[in-house]
C-alpha cells in the first residue's frame, strides 16, 4: 500500500478502497465483477497474473487490497467464510501443537477448535482471557497460537490486546490472532495493538447487508503471506468473485453505518438498563460495564451488540422473541436489520450446559444486534414486548389473576364470608 493512500482518513479509504479506475479497460469507477473461472494464457507454462478462479481472481484481488488499506496492513486475504479464515490460521499448526483461546468465543470457532482441530491432535486450552495472567499461565512449550475474541460473543467481555501481545511475543514461536468481527478495523486496530493477525467474519458488520458469507484476515508478516495464500488456494477456501463485488460495495458505507449502529446501540442499551424487567445489560461502552475503562482505551467506539438478562428464564425469553415486530428473531448479527437470539439455545448451545451457566450464558440472556431502523421503533418494540411477554409470565400474571379472583370473591363475600376467609388464606400463601 502506498504512502499516498495510507495518509487518508478512514472514510476516504472506505470509499476508494485503493481502487484506481485505470485498472479496468473502460475506466469504470466501480470495479467490474470478473466471473470467469479461468484466464487465457500467453504461454503454456506461465500466465498474465490470473490462472484459475480458486487460486486468484480479479474481484478478490481488488477487495483484498481494500481490506489491507482499511487496516493499514501489508496484506489482506479473503475467504469463503469467517470460519474458513479461522480454519486457515489453525491449519498453520501441526499435529501435537497447542492453541490457547479465550473461553467465550463464537460457537462455530469453539466447534472448529474442539471437534475438528482436536481430532487431528491440535489441542486447545480455554482461558478467561479478561485477565492476561491466565493466558500466560496456559502457555505450553508446544503452544503455537493464541486466539482471542474481544469483545467476546455473547458476553461482551474484553481482553487487553496490548498486554497479551506483550506476553505472547516474549516467545518468537507463537502467533497471536484476534477475531475483530464485532468491532471491525473502524473501531479496533488489533495489529497496531500488537496482534499478528486480525480475522473477520465479513458476513457481519463489514458486509452489513445480510446477503454475503465471507471471511477476511489482515497481517504484516511477509513469511505468513505465502503460507496463508497457499492454504486459501489449496484448501479451497477463498471467496467467490460475486461475493467480493458485493462486499466491495458494502465497505464504502462501513464508517457511516457503524456510526449510526453505535448511536442507536447506545440509546437502546441505556433504555434497557432503565427497564424494570431487565436485570442487567452488557455493553462495553456503558459506564456500568466492568471493563469500560479498557473499552475507552483500546477501542475508538462500539458497534451495536448488546446482551441483556431479563427476569425469568427460557419461557420468558422465548415469549419475548416471539412478540417482537420490528426486531427479527434470527441468529447472526451486524446487518441493517435488528436481530435477537437466545445464545443458550442457539449460538452457544454446543457449550456443555454447566460451562455455559458458569460463564453466565443462562436461559434468560438475550443477544441483540441493533440494526439501522429508527431507534425509537426498536425501543418501542422492546418495551411493548417486554411488558407483554416477560411481565405477564414473570409472576405478575399470577398476582393479577389471583387479584382478579379475589375481587370477584370479595364482591360475593357478603353472602359467603367463609369463602372469603379461605380465599384470603390462599392469597397470602400464593403471594408470600
Ligand atoms: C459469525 C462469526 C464467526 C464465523 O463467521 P462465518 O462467516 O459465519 O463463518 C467468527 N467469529 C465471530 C465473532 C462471528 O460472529
Amino acid at each position: 500500500m502506498s504512502e499516498e493512500w495510507r495518509k487518508l482518513g478512514f472514510d476516504t479509504k472506505a470509499v476508494k478502497l485503493g481502487y484506481k479506475p485505470e485498472v479496468s479497460n473502460d475506466y469504470s469507477l466501480v470495479p467490474p465483477i470478473g466471473l470467469s473461472t479461468t484466464f487465457e494464457q500467453d504461454d503454456p507454462s506461465s500466465h498474465r497474473g490470473f490462472l484459475y478462479v480458486r487460486q486468484n481472481n480479479p474481484s478478490r484481488q481488488i477487495l483484498e487490497k481494500g481490506f489491507a488499506l482499511l487496516e493499514d496492513a501489508k496484506y489482506g486475504l479473503c475467504f469463503s467464510s469467517g470460519t474458513s479464515a479461522i480454519s486457515a490460521v489453525v491449519q498453520l499448526l501441526n499435529t501435537g501443537e497447542h492453541i490457547v483461546s479465550s473461553e467465550i468465543i463464537f460457537g462455530g470457532t469453539y466447534r472448529y477448535f474442539d471437534r475438528i482441530a482436536g481430532r487431528v491432535g491440535i489441542s486447545t486450552t480455554y482461558v478467561d482471557a479478561t485477565d492476561p495472567k491466565n493466558v500466560e499461565r496456559a502457555l505450553q512449550d508446544n503452544t503455537r497460537l493464541v486466539f482471542l475474541e474481544t469483545p467476546s460473543n455473547p458476553l461482551l467481555s474484553l481482553c487487553d490486546i496490548a498486554k497479551i501481545a506483550e506476553i505472547v511475543h516474549r516467545r518468537k514461536d507463537i502467533l497471536f490472532a484476534v477475531d475483530n468481527t464485532f468491532l471491525t478495523p473502524y473501531f479496533q486496530r488489533p495489529l497496531e495493538l500488537g496482534a499478528d493477525i486480525s480475522v473477520y467474519s465479513v458476513t457481519k458488520y463489514l458486509n452489513g447487508h445480510t446477503d454475503v458469507c465471507m471471511g477476511a484476515m489482515c497481517f504484516n508478516d511477509d513469511s505468513l503471506y505465502p503460507r496463508l495464500r497457499y492454504l486459501q488456494n489449496n484448501a479451497g477456501i477463498g471467496s467467490s468473485p460475486f461475493d467480493c463485488y458485493l462486499v466491495h460495495r458494502s465497505l464504502k458505507t462501513l464508517p457511516v453505518r457503524l456510526r449510526r449502529h453505535m448511536k442507536s446501540g447506545l440509546k437502546v442499551a441505556q433504555f434497557l438498563e432503565s427497564h424494570p424487567l431487565v436485570t442487567k445489560v452488557l455493553c462495553p461502552w456503558l459506564p456500568s460495564h466492568p471493563q469500560h475503562e479498557l473499552a475507552k482505551r483500546q477501542t475508538s467506539g462500539y458497534t451495536s451488540m448488546i446482551s441483556f438478562y431479563v427476569k425469568g428464564g427460557l419461557q420468558e425469553t422465548s415469549a419475548l422473541l416471539k412478540k417482537f415486530r420490528v426486531i427479527n428473531m434470527a441468529g447472526s448479527l451486524g446487518g441493517v436489520e435488528s436481530l435477537a437470539e437466545i445464545p443458550s439455545v442457539l449460538s452457544h448451545a454446543t457449550y456443555p450446559a454447566e460451562e455455559r451457566v458458569r460463564m453466565g450464558i443462562t436461559d434468560n440472556l438475550v443477544r441483540l444486534s441493533v440494526g439501522l431502523e429508527d431507534p425509537d421503533d426498536i425501543i418501542a418494540d422492546l418495551d411493548l414486548s417486554l411488558r407483554s411477554a416477560v411481565s405477564l409470565l414473570y409472576g405478575e400474571r399470577r398476582i393479577y389473576s389471583i387479584t382478579a379472583c379475589f375481587c370477584t370473591v370479595a364482591l360475593r363475600a357478603k353472602a359467603r364470608p367463609i369463602t372469603l376467609k379461605i380465599f384470603m388464606l390462599l392469597f397470602d400463601n400464593a403471594t408470600s
